[in-house]
């Protein structure tokens, strides 16, 4: 219930009370008073009829007594004057006149006990007060009644019954009362009007603040209060108004800078609270997110992160993140609903081999299917899903050009809810993409020098890079490592008769045999000028002699086309393994270099595997 309603409630409640009780109050006192006279007087009218009885009977003129009774009830307002005689006096005297004998119950009481009866009847002339009033024989005073009455002092001699009409009383009250309930009614409205006036300021500020209060709750700070009084009323709005005024400004400026911040376009009725509180909280856990991808170490680390990112922050389970190559040539799938390096799922995998079929990689727009269902021939989505799908396409760029593509896969009904995350989204893969490109420039950095440029195969610098993890790992998983230690022969012999440039082809083609060669989980090093180092996990069927002896005879038979003519060259090869010739991954490396001195020794174009033999031969020659 409002307040303007409540006041007036009360103070209508408030005049109702006060006028039934002045009344009922009026009306106890009234009728309390007007038996109380009506008393009296019947009491008087008695003593008069008792003293005038006397005379009469002093005077002998006791038989006129009718006559005195007659015009004693012409009395304005007496009804009835009847003398009732006693048992004594009947007695003594007879019985008297017509209707001096008892006439109802009360009359008799009062005869029998002495003491007066007094009540209040709803007669046919309106209400009458009747009194019964006993005349009691004493010996006292002048006339002595025991003169003449034969009794005892004290006996009842008879009774007088007096009946006043209380009509006029009656209307007297009525009128008096209703006269009070006019005033009280005219006062209790009078009072009520002012007391509206007076709350008036306070319901209409108290609206007005409720008013502008629901207004900013919704965001909008534009509500103000009217009431422009002096009182506490007006301080109050003249205050409320300063601070929504303050509110609308600041909170607007903020609004504003922190939505250029993140580049998200206010609309004209969004709630400035909950939109600068959303972007601030998105921005703080922007920055979070921005320092915790300067820390991850690898490239990969990042892209898992922006995966767990949208799968936590904005819940979607369906997405695939793509790192463009450098050269713009292929495309790469880093991530797939939440799976590293997880199969592409949601792109004709024809897009993988040809960068230029993404559109997205293409255009550098983002692509929406939601918006725009045909836009994307390369969407894939014909896998079973439990409800029509769309998808949004976020090319990230890397030194202006698309570097990595973030592909968001949604249930169409719920596009324009993920189109409105779009700006949220879009800071998160924005803060994250310099740290992209720095540390995908680092890693191809890194991969340069830790390659050979000739061959493109690995180098000596990632060999001692990687040995520590691979005995971590070869210890962990218990498994059994071969080295093949390579060198050709009689290299020189090419440089010097053909130039360095073709013992450089040369070294390129041995290069590609060998990868050729090993498996993919077999690595291939180049560990000096024109020496190799093959190292593979032996397994049963595969050992490091039986390879060794593979790539010897592939060497043997490969035929290098230089200018002019046909080359064909041989290779010697030490082989050792671990953990049998050596705890230490270098000594094992050094123990095929043992074996591999001893094929050149024996000849050339052979492969020897270690043994404890070569290590004491070796001391000999030393
Ligand atoms: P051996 O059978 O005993 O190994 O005879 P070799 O002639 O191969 O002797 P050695 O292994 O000592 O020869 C190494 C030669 O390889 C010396 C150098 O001219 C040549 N070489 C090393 N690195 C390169 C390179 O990058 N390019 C070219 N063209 N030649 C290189
Ligand atoms: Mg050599
Ligand atoms: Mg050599």
């Amino acid at each position: 219930m409002k307040l303007q309603a409540k006041t007036t409630l009360l103070t209508v409640s408030l005049s109702g009370a006060m006028i039934v009780l002045l009344i009922t109050v009026s009306l106890v006192s009234f009728r309390y008073f007007s038996l109380s006279t009506a008393k009296d007087h019947v009491r008087s009218a008695a003593e008069i009829v008792r003293v005038s009885l006397t005379e009469a009977m002093i005077n002998g003129v006791i038989k006129q007594r009718l006559q005195f009774l007659e015009r004693l009830s012409e009395v304005d307002g007496l009804l009835v004057a009847r003398v009732i005689r006693g048992p004594h006096v009947v007695a003594q005297f007879g019985e008297g006149f017509e209707g001096e004998q008892v006439a109802n119950s009360f009359e008799r009481e009062v005869l029998t006990t002495g003491k007066a009866i007094f009540n209040m009847v709803e007669g046919e002339s309106g209400p009458t007060f009747q009194g019964t009033i006993p005349f009691v024989a004493t010996n006292v005073g002048t006339p002595n009644c025991l003169a003449c009455h034969k009794v005892i002092n004290g006996t009842v001699l008879g009774a007088i019954t007096i009946h006043l009409s209380m009509s006029r009383l009656k209307e007297e009250a009525l009128i008096t009362i209703s006269i009070m309930f006019v005033i009280v009614l005219v006062f209790a409205s009078f009072f009520t009007y002012f007391f509206r006036m007076q709350i008036s300021p306070v319901v209409q500020t108290a609206q007005g603040v409720s008013d502008v209060v629901a207004k900013a709750k919704d965001g909008d700070f534009s509500g103000r209060i009217d009431y422009r009084g002096s009182d506490e009323m007006g301080v109050i709005a003249r205050d409320l108004n300063q601070l929504m005024e303050h509110l609308q400004n600041n909170l607007g400026n903020i609004s504003h800078d922190v939505s250029r911040l993140m580049r998200y376009e206010l609309k004209g009725n969004t709630n400035l609270i909950t939109t600068t509180t959303e972007m601030v909280e998105t921005l703080l856990e922007v920055s979070q997110f921005k320092q915790a991808v300067e820390e991850d170490q690898t490239i990969q680390e990042v892209y898992t992160r922006i995966g767990y990112m949208l799968m936590e922050n904005f819940g979607i389970k369906n997405f695939s993140i793509y790192e463009v190559s450098n050269d713009k040539e292929y495309i790469k799938p880093v991530m797939v609903d939440g799976d590293v390096d997880g199969d592409c799922r949601w792109c004709n995998p024809e897009v993988l081999h040809q960068a230029d079929s993404c559109r997205a990689q293409r255009t550098g727009h983002i692509i929406d299917s939601i918006e725009n269902e045909f836009i994307c021939s390369k969407f894939m989505h014909d896998e079973p899903v439990d409800e029509p799908v769309g998808h949004l396409c976020i090319p990230t760029f890397h030194s202006g050009i698309v570097g990595s593509i973030i592909q968001i896969v949604i249930p169409r009904q719920h596009g324009h809810l993920y189109q409105k995350l779009m700006p949220f989204i879009r800071v998160f893969l924005r803060e994250s993409a310099s740290t992209v490109e720095t540390k995908r420039l680092l890693d191809t950095l890194r991969e340069t020098t830790l390659r050979d440029a000739l061959t493109g195969l690995h180098n000596r610098r990632f060999l001692e890079e990687y040995l520590e993890t691979l005995l971590a790992t070869t210890k962990r998983k218990e498994q059994r490592l071969s080295f093949l230690v390579m060198d050709l022969d009689h290299f020189k012999e090419v440089n010097d008769t053909y130039g360095h440039d073709v013992g450089d082809l040369v070294l390129k083609s041995l290069g590609s045999l060998f990868t050729a060669q090993v498996r993919n989980s077999d690595l291939v090093i180049r560990f000096g000028g024109e020496e190799f180092l093959v190292i593979l996990q032996e397994s049963e069927d595969y050992s490091g002699r039986q390879l060794a002896e593979k790539i010897r005879q592939a060497v043997e038979k490969l035929a290098i086309q230089i200018p002019g003519e046909v080359l064909r060259k041989t290779i010697s090869i030490g082989v050792a393994g671990y953990p049998s010739d050596g705890e230490d991954l270098w000594d094992v490396i050094k123990a095929a270099d043992l074996a591999l001195y001893e094929a050149k020794r024996k000849g050339r174009n052979r492969v020897e595997v270690y043994s404890s033999n070569l290590q004491n031969l070796d001391a000999v020659q030393k």
